[in-house]
């Protein structure tokens, strides 16, 4: 499995993929696109270490080139809370300041961790939010867990009371996808007698409620097509020689902190 991969003409986002499971199955979701995501492995493995998180980031070809680094592959980072959490400080301190240290969730992680202190380590939070009402979260996001919506709802509260209590200035973007593009849809799901569509303003209003902004995404297009393997091979290789050799330093780097020499 890719632990760090990039969009193509995007040189300025790197993202981080440290877990492929998710307690929801949403219609437009890109793990029913193909198995490669622009040519990166997003699926296949087990999740990443700590150390082997970091290794992969400082392994990241073009890391001065990296602007905004998300923590977000095909599944819900923070059912890995504490790997998020251990990591976050580590990864910042590979980047230049001003570096934006973002985390995109679909909040159903609340239904088995409710923790809302990883927001102190980034400066932007994406939730899915996805659907005006619990009704029809449940047709788009297609929870595979009880209370996922409840869960979602009650995790933008807290959150909000976490950031106003601490004075956390993280930014938060709550996030729906237009699936209005049926032809970037998986294939699958494009023959759905009816595809559900959120009610966009109802979706803005909820947002700002919380004070937040709405962001409107579009569906993913192409990003399953074979001849995207170039791409991510010409980064996954040097991430690949760079890795383990770091991977060691960062191991003994670790026992030095924690035994405090
Ligand atoms: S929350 Fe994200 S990763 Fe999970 S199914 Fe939906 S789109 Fe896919």
């Amino acid at each position: 499995m890719d632990v760090v991969y990039a969009m193509p003409g995007e040189p300025h986002r790197m993202f981080i993929n440290i877990v492929h499971a998710c307690p929801n199955a949403c219609f437009f979701c890109v793990d029913f696109k193909g198995e490669t995501f622009y040519g990166f492995d997003l699926k296949d493995g087990r999740a990443p270490t700590t150390d082997e998180i970091v290794a992969a980031v400082r392994a990241y070809p073009d890391r001065p080139s990296v602007q905004e680094v998300y923590y977000c592959g095909i599944g819900e980072p923070l059912l890995l809370y504490d790997r998020v959490v251990e990591s976050v400080p580590r990864v910042r301190a590979l980047f230049q300041p001003g570096t934006i240290l973002a985390i995109n969730t679909s909040g159903t992680f609340y239904v088995r961790h409710r923790r809302v202190d990883f927001a102190r380590l980034f400066d932007l939070i994406q939730v899915s939010l996805n659907a005006e009402n619990e009704e029809k979260y449940n047709l788009i996001c297609r929870p595979k867990v009880q209370g996922a919506y409840q869960a979602m709802m009650a995790f933008l509260l807290d959150l909000r009371n976490f950031l106003d209590r601490t004075r956390t200035t993280c930014r938060v973007e709550l996030t729906v996808v237009d699936p209005t593009e049926v032809e970037y849809l998986p294939e699958r799901e494009r023959a759905l007698p009816g595809v559900p569509r959120p009610d966009i303003d109802a979706c803005r209003e909820i947002a700002a409620t919380f004070g937040w902004r709405l962001k409107v995404k579009r569906l993913i297009r192409d990003c399953e097509r074979v001849e995207w393997r170039p791409f991510a091979q010409s980064i996954r290789e040097p991430v690949a020689r760079r890795a383990a050799p770091a991977s060691s330093a960062e191991r003994g780097s670790e026992h030095r902190r924690r035994s405090g020499s």
